[in-house]
């Protein structure tokens, strides 16, 4: 392979995929594109990685395709849990190596990076294990005879996916899309293709087949047309924008293509008067700010019972001072930088909307450092309600607090969103918790607890927030058609 990477100190020691990698193997982009990236912790370019034009769009379905005709898809399915558990274990062998392009391409604080790397692996094992645990069914029809059903594949599925998790999100739609014997064309965003990159050349040292898993670096605006309106698509798996997710749905209408779009989200953090409030007053700053707050699953929206209000926030506050911003080499940080000088603008100008709406900062904002593109995260108090912080996702360290009386209204208020990805919710009362949990209009909920994605359940959103849903077994059952067989005595 051949680089085409200035290496700084930093990097020196890590070794930077940056051609496309189709049919096995790292392929320069025969257009000249590329994407310069930027180290957000640094300011500073440190890698050209080519970029797909459209006619590779074309020959990267072609011969996934033939892949899938030609043998992926009538692979036994001990054979293919073999390579599945294969790409497992390579994966977790690479943990450091992953993570650390991680850090580099969107600032991921390191420790994190890692975390998501073995969760990647473990993606691959659940779904290496799922295969012969994934049954059709029998069916004793009316008229006797005998019928059964068969979850077949679908053929090349296009996996698109964003900057925020770019390692994990990619492992959530390829292995189970490789697991129910398709192959895949992963687009990862155009500022975050390394780690997708790595995942192809893995995977394929792991032993799948040349052409099973093409990985397309390159721009949304460029190719994210021609993938999804492929012919030979015949399923798009998205994570990302609501605005993004519409689109490649419109597009998809023409051919009647499977969509299944995990989008944004605007997601409630409840804490009810009668719970351990104290403990989620500390571990509610990291339900919002972790990955600098550029989560989907993100509780930025906090509605806290009036009795406890105060104490709630002033704990809330300190908790929130606690949390170290910096360096996401170093073992320690948790707050790395944005991911780019247009998303921390972007953040920035719902800050300064909140202000000029008069909205009390308990709380931050403000720049830690004059290289990277760092920012404090900031608390916000009861904003008016025109105030765009309180309603639209920002993707950043912003979080507002509202103090509430009543359970009905509250509610009113969690569910008139347009959004319904996920959502907290604390409380020692078991029957509060059945029946707030059931209110709430969300894909995911945690009750005393911030967790959002296990690898063994169904992740996705209500609403804008999405249709279809990541992991578990729902996912595989995702990149399946299902067929009726019916056989006359
Ligand atoms: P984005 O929609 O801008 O980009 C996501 C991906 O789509 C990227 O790979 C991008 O290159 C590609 N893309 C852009 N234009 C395209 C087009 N016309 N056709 C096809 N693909 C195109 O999102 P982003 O800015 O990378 O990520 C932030 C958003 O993602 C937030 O709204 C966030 O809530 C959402 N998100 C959702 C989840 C979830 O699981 N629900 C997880 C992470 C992020
Ligand atoms: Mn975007």
């Amino acid at each position: 392979m051949k680089l085409r990477c200035s290496l700084g100190m930093t990097t020196s020691a890590i070794r930077l995929p940056s051609q496309l990698f189709l049919d096995g193997a790292f392929q320069r982009s025969r257009s000249g594109r590329h994407t310069s990236l930027i180290n957000p912790a640094t300011e500073q370019a440190f890698c050209e990685v080519d970029a797909a034009d459209v006619a590779e769009v074309d020959a990267s379905i072609v011969s996934a395709h033939r892949a899938w005709e030609s043998g992926w898809r009538d692979m036994s399915p001990g054979k293919r849990t073999e390579i599945l558990f294969n790409v497992s274990r390579v994966l977790r062998e690479n943990i450091e190596h992953i993570a650390q392009l991680e850090r580099l391409q969107v600032g991921k604080p390191i420790a994190d990076a890692r975390d998501e790397a073995g969760l990647g692996a473990r993606v691959f094992e659940y779904y290496a294990g799922g295969i012969t645990r994934f049954y059709g069914q029998t069916i004793p029809v009316s008229r006797g005879g005998f019928d059964f059903t068969l979850r077949q594949s679908m053929g090349v599925v296009a996996a698109i996916v964003p900057w925020n998790f770019p390692f994990p999100i990619a492992c959530w739609k390829v292995a189970p899309a490789l697991a129910a014997g398709n192959c895949v064309v992963l687009k990862p965003a155009s500022i975050s293709p390394l780690t997708a990159l790595l995942l192809g050349e893995l995977a394929h040292s792991a032993g799948l087949p040349p052409g099973v898993l093409q990985v397309l670096p390159g721009s949304g605006s460029v190719i994210g047309d021609a993938l999804v309106n492929h012919p030979l698509i015949r399923k798009v798996s998205f994570t990302g924008s609501t605005e993004i997710g519409r689109r490649i749905m419109e597009l998809a209408s023409r051919d009647l293509k499977r969509v299944s779009l995990e989008l944004g989200g605007k997601s409630p953090n409840i804490v009810f008067a009668d719970s351990d409030w104290q403990k989620a007053a500390e571990c509610s700053p990291m339900s919002v700010f972790a990955n600098t707050g550029q989560d989907c699953c993100a509780r930025s929206r906090m509605f806290v019972e009036r009795p406890i209000y105060e104490g709630f926030v002033e704990r809330f506050v300190a908790a929130t001072r606690q949390l170290k911003v910096g360096d996401p080499a170093l073992e320690t940080t948790q707050l790395g930088p944005l991911v780019s000088s247009g998303q921390r603008a972007t953040v920035e100008e719902f800050l300064a909307n909140a202000r000029s709406c008069g909205t009390r900062f308990a709380l931050g904002g403000d720049r830690p450092a004059s290289q990277g593109y760092y920012l404090n995260p900031a608390v916000l108090l009861e904003p008016g309600r025109e105030d765009r912080c309180w309603k639209e996702e920002i993707f950043g360290p912003v979080v507002a607090i509202v103090p509430f009386d009543d359970e009905a209204a509250m509610l009113r208020e969690v569910n008139a969103s347009p959004y319904g990805l996920s959502g907290s919710l604390w409380t020692n009362d078991i029957r509060r918790a059945l029946r707030v949990a059931r209110a709430v209009q969300s894909g995911v909920l945690s009750v005393n607890s911030h967790s959002s994605v296990h690898v063994e359940a169904p992740f996705g959103g209500f609403k804008t927030s999405g249709i279809g849903r990541d992991l578990g077994m729902a996912a595989m059952e995702g990149y399946t058609e299902l067929k009726n067989v019916y056989v006359a005595e």
